[in-house]
């Protein structure tokens, strides 16, 4: 019997396609969530689209004992470690759960590991960690001052990590700066389902085009950029994913700790992607200025040319293509339930 991927968060949006596109790939998942910002529906659509049973442990990540059961029932080779909290504006409201389901639920799931003899890590973390950057496009060696809670968490789960890997030499670590992940699996069986009003655009677009939220804010307009609004590097989910699956690739052959941003490697900005929106749907988006949002920067697009020369891994989907797929999930329903 081959081994399984354990993905921590392999319901939530980002999970569940690695899930898919470990199945794609023809390797088997275990889903380790708590279904805190997910749904356990998404099971079933990933078990259409792998065609093979895929175990589900409900759990936290912080739970010892749940992950020392789950390494126990389950003969897992490596870890693609999701499961954490993500929206950089609530973080600032609620630092204690940020930081406690972060870097506590990384802890404990590393103990875990370590006990289980499992060395290969892949760790979800973010463009975030660098705040606004001096230089665009940003560097994995650029400074990392993250402008907000959430992103402080990632920057300690790093050196959390880096100190791992540092006193062992066995650890196989992957760390995995994303942009703006966004957009859908083409079937539209899977897709961001955030539970309540979304946080992040493309999510709440969809949403607000529905009918299902009045206006999406812009979150400043006034922004050192040509048009006043954010500029961001998005990523299509599924690129990413697969983002995930060359990293594993890559640990197989290399110990140590890897740091690759994953970004498509050029930016748009809010009024950018609302106009891409609204070609994918055919539809205008309904849209009021709103002020700057807690912890945003004005700009932010990757570098992501180590991961090519490292991985041979580059984004092949554009913001239409992101745009499209998430229009297409949002008409399926765009949930689980
Ligand atoms: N944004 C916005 N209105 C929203 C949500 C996001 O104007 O309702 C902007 C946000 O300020 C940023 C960009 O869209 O410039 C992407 O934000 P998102 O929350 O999707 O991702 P983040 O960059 O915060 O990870």
């Amino acid at each position: 019997m081959t081994s399984a991927v354990l993905v921590t968060g392999g319901a939530g949006y980002i999970g569940s396609h690695i899930v898919a596109a470990l199945a794609r790939a023809g390797r088997a998942s275990v889903i380790l969530d708590n279904f805190q910002n997910s749904s356990p529906g998404v099971v079933a659509r990933l078990v259409r689209l792998a065609g093979t049973p895929i175990p589900l442990v409900e759990g936290d990540v912080r739970d010892a004992g749940v992950l020392r059961a789950t390494f126990a029932a389950h003969r897992i080779g490596a870890v693609v470690h999701c499961a954490g909290m993500k929206a950089v504006g609530e973080s600032s409201a609620r630092p204690l759960a940020y930081w406690d389901v972060n870097l506590n639920g990384t802890v404990r799931l590393a103990e875990a590991m370590g006990e289980a003899g499992v060395a290969t890590l892949v760790f979800s973390s973010s463009c975030t960690v660098y705040g606004q950057p001096d230089a665009l496009p940003v560097g994995e060696d650029a400074p990392l001052r993250p402008a907000s809670v959430y992103g402080r968490t990632k920057r300690a789960v790093e050196e959390f990590l880096r100190d791992l890997a540092g006193a062992d030499a066995r650890w196989r670590i992957a760390i995995l700066r994303y942009m703006n992940p966004a957009g859908a699996h083409p079937s539209a069986l899977i897709g961001e389902a955030p539970l309540g009003r979304p946080n992040n655009l493309v999510p709440l677009m969809c949403r607000a085009v529905a009918g299902e939220f009045d206006e999406v804010p812009i979150f400043g307009t006034d922004w050192p950029t040509p048009d006043g609004t954010g500029i961001r590097d998005y990523i299509h989910v599924d690129d990413l994913a697969e983002g995930h699956l060359a990293a594993l690739d890559h640990l197989g052959s290399h110990p140590g700790v890897l740091t690759l941003n994953l970004g498509a490697g050029r930016g748009y900005s809010v009024l950018e992607v609302v106009g891409a929106f609204e070609k994918a749907c055919g539809r205008p988006v309904p849209k009021v200025v709103a002020p700057r949002r807690d912890g945003d920067i004005a700009s932010v697009y990757a570098d992501a040319s180590r991961a090519l020369a490292l991985l041979g891994w580059r984004a092949t989907r554009g913001l239409d293509a992101i745009c499209e797929d998430a229009w297409r999930w949002q008409r399926a329903g765009g949930r689980y339930a």
